[in-house]
């Protein structure tokens, strides 16, 4: 199996990779987006890749190297506009080939073709396109493999967990999760497996959502890595980051300091028109962006005891074997 990743601008060796965020999206659009152009009022292509560049410019200040964008096919997934931001910001940008929850994406096409063709392998096949030949024509190769799970069990985002198993298999991609806060990461990691998933290149999603130490611990002792990519935020009934601090140093207690990773899941753009958080969540959203982890958290988990060696495995050593 190929040591090497590709990057929206060519494929790079694990070794640099250096600093790493795991989750995160430089523009994100809500499906139905689409249906409002004519409105005339969206952000232009050109706000998109500014805010993208401003992003990156901030994460490599704060020492990152490279940002894994799994923003997925169904919610704005654009590899030349992260190409660009790539080339213009100097960040290194691995692309994400998936598909989101149902509860945002819906059914309607996948849902359709499922009921009529063997949609499981159109799937597979489109991932694996992505990953081997590259993005609707372009050559700009997809890194990861994004798959999801929602509020409950559904056959729809089953579909996507079995290809992108497969995929996997082929590839050697590495696939990195959505959960609902946690919510079935044992069942995921569980039907994962049952389809070929590689445990040791598979990242488990928002596990940092739930606090339970229990939990985790199952994952972890699966093969799987956790996700804690939603540092910083506290909306959606989301844990404090001093409560996230609490979960890691129980995690590292355990002996999973190797299993680890930091991301923000931050959004520097949304596609569609432009808006303000609403007065009363402003203060709910203040972290939750680009440039938290260095700011805030990495200084609140020294401050904690956490040591400089571990917080180099969570941010470095960490993705550089998940993706080796
Ligand atoms: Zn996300």
């Amino acid at each position: 199996m190929s040591k090497t990743i590709n990057t929206v601008t060519g494929p790079i060796t694990p070794d640099m990779l250096g600093q790493t965020a795991m989750h995160e999206h430089f523009f994100f659009e809500y499906p139905g987006c689409a249906g409002d152009l004519s409105s005339g009022k969206h952000v232009t292509k050109e706000q998109i890749i500014d805010a993208g560049v401003a992003a990156a410019k901030l994460m490599l200040e704060q020492g990152y190297s490279t940002v894994v964008d799994v923003t997925p096919n169904d919610t704005g997934n654009n590899p030349e506009w992260l190409k660009e931001i790539s080339e213009r910001s100097g960040i290194q940008i691995i692309s994400c080939t998936g598909f989101y929850i149902q509860e945002i994406c819906g059914s309607g096409y996948w849902g359709f073709r499922s009921r009529i063709v063997d949609a499981v392998s159109e799937i597979e096949e489109l991932m694996t396109i992505e990953l081997t030949e590259g993005w609707r024509g372009t050559g700009i190769k997809a890194g990861v493999i994004k798959v999801a799970t929602g509020s409950e069990i559904r056959d729809y985002e089953n579909m996507f967990l079995i290809a992108g198993a497969r995929a996997q298999r082929k590839t050697g991609a590495v696939i990195i999760t959505h959960t609902e806060n946690g919510k079935f990461a044992v069942e995921q990691g569980k039907f994962l497996l049952e389809h070929g998933a590689l445990p040791e290149k598979t990242v488990i999603g928002h596990m940092c959502g739930n606090l339970d130490p229990d939990l985790h611990t199952k994952v972890m002792e699966m093969g799987f890595s956790v996700n804690l990519d939603h540092v910083g935020a506290y909306i959606f009934n989301q844990p404090s980051d001093e409560e996230r601090i609490v979960l890691i140093k129980e995690l590292i207690n355990r002996g999973f300091t190797d299993k680890i990773v930091l991301s923000q899941d931050a959004i520097a753009q949304y596609v569609g028109r432009p808006f303000e958080w609403p007065e009363e969540e402003k203060h709910d959203w203040r972290n939750y962006r680009f440039g938290w982890i260095c700011e805030g958290f990495v200084p609140m988990m020294k401050a904690a005891g956490i040591t400089d060696e571990q917080i180099n495995m969570f941010m470095v050593e960490n993705p550089k074997r998940i993706f080796s």
